[in-house]
């Protein structure tokens, strides 16, 4: 799961993990890239937040429903997972960074009413 990261020095570089050092300038730390690979969303109502990443993206990231509490969502056609703020968005958040060295960037949402809160449950991990 590859993604981009730049330079100042205007250098793309694809990894998987951020790399230390810039391959074209030699400067450190080149920054994470925008891209939807790079992203993930969190949508908030006026009570509460989740973070959606897909089925697919939860999966490939090695997380298993059994991580997650049933304080968490899925979308009706289980394509989507919404992971509630307090516990369970942490999950993903932590193996994005452990796979990558660096957060991604987070989208912010605001819905009222939010038809998240209509999902079937979706973790099966006991708090
Ligand atoms: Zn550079």
């Amino acid at each position: 799961m590859m993604l981009s990261f730049i330079c100042c020095c205007g250098q793309i570089t694809h990894s998987v993990t951020r790399p230390s050092t810039c391959p074209a300038c030699g400067d450190l730390r080149p920054e994470l890239l925008r891209s939807p690979e790079a992203t993930a969303t969190f949508i908030s109502d006026p009570g509460h937040g989740w973070l959606i990443v897909s089925r697919e993206r939860f999966a490939a990231y090695g997380l298993k429903p059994a991580q997650i509490t049933p304080y968490s969502y899925r979308s009706p056609d289980a394509s989507e997972v919404a992971l509630e703020e307090d516990c369970d968005a942490e999950v993903f958040l932590k193996a994005f960074e452990a796979r990558h060295g660096i957060a991604p960037y987070i989208a912010e949402r605001f819905e009222d009413p939010c038809p998240i809160r209509n999902w079937p449950q979706f973790g099966s991990r006991r708090r």
